[in-house]
């Protein structure tokens, strides 16, 4: 479905990816795991067109779309939940999830996509009319997916869902992700807890300094004694 190949990007005269190469399966669930600032929010942003790249390709389904503008990147099916995020806090629920469907214009649709997100997160529905920023930061990551959720992906981006949640909820989360990538979604997802990405992932890659250092199918990579010692405490 996507493949990066030997991507080089900067910020100024920082080299933040310094040739990553990619490849995330079709319906599978591909992590991103490393240390603060090793280049896995770059990576996300690199893929949706909001940063640019110096060198190398990124290549969905066989189109070269590293030149695009991020509106057609959304167009063509990659949705990203950013970090921390990012939703409308003054606005209800059932608003947010209306944004998330602006390519749609046709209201049926947005309907039966915001019903379908109701069913993933009951607990949305339940609190349909109240704002955003009254909801717990479990709620609000619920939110952020299922705003993405609305755009129809095919390939969903999600960095660090995880984060700053207490870990049921993030065991709430990652079943989530889980049942999306089941519904035959392709998800690519950035996470510090890297136990929790790869206990749910199908294949990983580890990044240090803007590089690929290590890459294997999720299993294997939480059995490897150095991704043991360096992330999974
Ligand atoms: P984190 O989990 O902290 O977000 P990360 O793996 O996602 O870490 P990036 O945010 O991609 O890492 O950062 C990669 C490198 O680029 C780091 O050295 C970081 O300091 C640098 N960087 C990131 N954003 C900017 C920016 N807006 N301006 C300058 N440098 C940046």
């Amino acid at each position: 479905m996507l493949k990066l190949e030997n991507v080089h990007s900067y910020y100024r005269k920082i080299h933040a990816l310094k040739g990553i190469s990619l490849h995330v399966k079709e319906k599978s669930i591909c992590c991103l795991i490393g240390a603060n600032g090793a280049g896995k929010s770059t990576t996300l942003m690199a893929i949706s067109g909001i940063q640019g790249i110096r060198q190398g390709n990124i290549i969905l389904r066989g189109d070269f779309i590293s030149k695009l503008p991020p509106e057609e990147i959304v167009k063509r099916g990659v949705v990203q939940v950013p970090e921390g995020r990012r939703i409308f806090p003054d606005l209800t629920v059932r608003e947010n999830l209306i944004l998330g469907a602006y390519l749609h214009r046709d209201r049926k649709k947005t309907k039966s996509l915001a019903e379908k997100a109701f069913t993933l997160f009951p607990i949305l529905k339940e609190r349909r009319e109240q704002r955003g920023g009254t909801l717990s930061g479990g709620e609000q990551q619920m939110l952020a997916i299922a705003r993405a959720l609305m755009a129809s992906p095919r390939l969903l981006l999600l960095d660090e869902p995880s984060l700053g949640l207490a870990p049921l909820i993030v065991e709430q989360i990652m079943a989530i992700i889980r049942q999306i990538r089941d519904d035959g979604l392709t998800i690519l997802l950035v996470e510090q807890n890297a136990n929790a990405a790869l206990e749910l992932g199908d294949y990983g890659y580890v990044i240090e300094t803007g590089r690929v250092v290590l890459e294997d199918t999720s299993c294997e990579l939480l059995k490897n004694p150095r991704v043991k010692e360096a992330y999974l405490g």
